[in-house]
């Protein structure tokens, strides 16, 4: 079996017209929906990211603010623009760009953020919210798979889903995501026994560990769904996931690319989270 390829970069083009077009409808009342990103140092990966989230925000009609600062920030410093932004009224959607540098407590920065503005989906109010099937900012990335899926066709109720990794980020909030659908979600880390016994079950294996090519065809079911997260670089340098790509996608039913596959997801929720924060304030 040849596994048909998920384009997560197709998918995120249709999302993103939809919200393109939401946006302007939003504009024509008067509110231009505005996202903050805060960067603090200089890691050139998440410079990076925050240049493409600028991006998007302008190809889609947004505001889009870039908060810049040294590596040598304090926290209370930190804290005390997040306040600012809190209040900003041309502001719907703030992001503080990980990881900080040490001397700041991430989660003290998380929790600052207006659970109203917090469109990464990770203040304890909206993980909470989404833990119980209440309406809420979904994490980008989880919710990027979700609605690969669904743009695929892919039934989620009943199957069984496996997430290998726990981040707060990625895994957790994946598997919540699937079991709010039906699926019965079997969570693998670094300590399950036998991992290659639980992923072989798999009629959906996601993939969020962070190691380049770790999921091998013998970790498949035959015909399974695959989902690869990760975001790597190989020996030579090159970016992919932690699926063998060439070897996974004989066995599969689905399959996602590295790249082209979930990071163009992640971005486009982004963009619709800071879409649905400024609708919110006009209801
Ligand atoms: P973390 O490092 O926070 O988590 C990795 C998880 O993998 C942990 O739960 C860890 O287990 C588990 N793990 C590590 N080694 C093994 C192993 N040998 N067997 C089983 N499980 C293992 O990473 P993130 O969740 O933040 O990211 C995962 C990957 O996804 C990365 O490559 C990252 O770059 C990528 N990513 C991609 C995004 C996108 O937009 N496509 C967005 C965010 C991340 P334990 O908890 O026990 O340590």
């Amino acid at each position: 079996m040849t596994a048909e390829i998920i384009s997560g970069t197709e998918i995120a083009k249709k999302k993103k017209l939809e919200i393109a077009e939401e946006v302007k409808k939003l504009k024509e009342k008067g509110i231009t929906p505005g996202l903050a990103v805060v960067l603090v140092g200089n890691n050139q990966a998440s410079r990076t990211y925050v240049t493409s989230k600028q991006k998007n925000c302008l190809e889609l009609g947004m505001h889009s603010v870039l908060v810049e600062f040294p590596e040598s920030i304090t926290e209370e410093e930190l804290l005390n623009k997040i306040y600012e932004l809190n209040e900003d009224q041309s502001i719907h959607g703030i992001l503080v760009q990980l990881p900080l540098p040490k001397h700041i407590d991430d989660t003290k920065v998380i929790e600052a953020i207006s659970p109203l503005k917090d469109v990464d989906g990770f203040h304890p109010i909206n993980i909470g919210r989404m833990m119980t099937g209440q309406d809420a900012f979904l994490p980008c990335t989880p919710y990027g798979v979700m609605v690969m899926l669904e743009e695929t066709g892919i039934s989620i109720e009943g199957k069984h889903v496996v997430i290998v990794g726990r981040s707060n980020i990625v895994g957790k909030p994946s598997g919540q995501l699937f079991l709010n659908q039906n699926a019965t979600v079997t969570y693998c880390h670094s300590r399950t026994k036998d991992l290659k016994y639980h992923t072989l079950q798999a009629d959906i294996l996601v993939a969020a560990i962070g190691k380049a090519n770790f999921i091998t065809a013998d970790y498949v079911k035959e015909g399974a769904v695959v989902i690869d997260v990760g975001i790597n670089r190989n020996e030579a340098g090159k970016l992919c996931g932690d699926v063998a790509f060439e070897e996974v996608k004989e066995k599969s039913g689905f399959i996602t690319p590295v790249p082209k596959g979930v990071g163009p997801m992640t971005i486009t929720m982004l963009m619709f989270n800071t879409l649905k924060a400024a609708q919110m304030v006009e209801k």
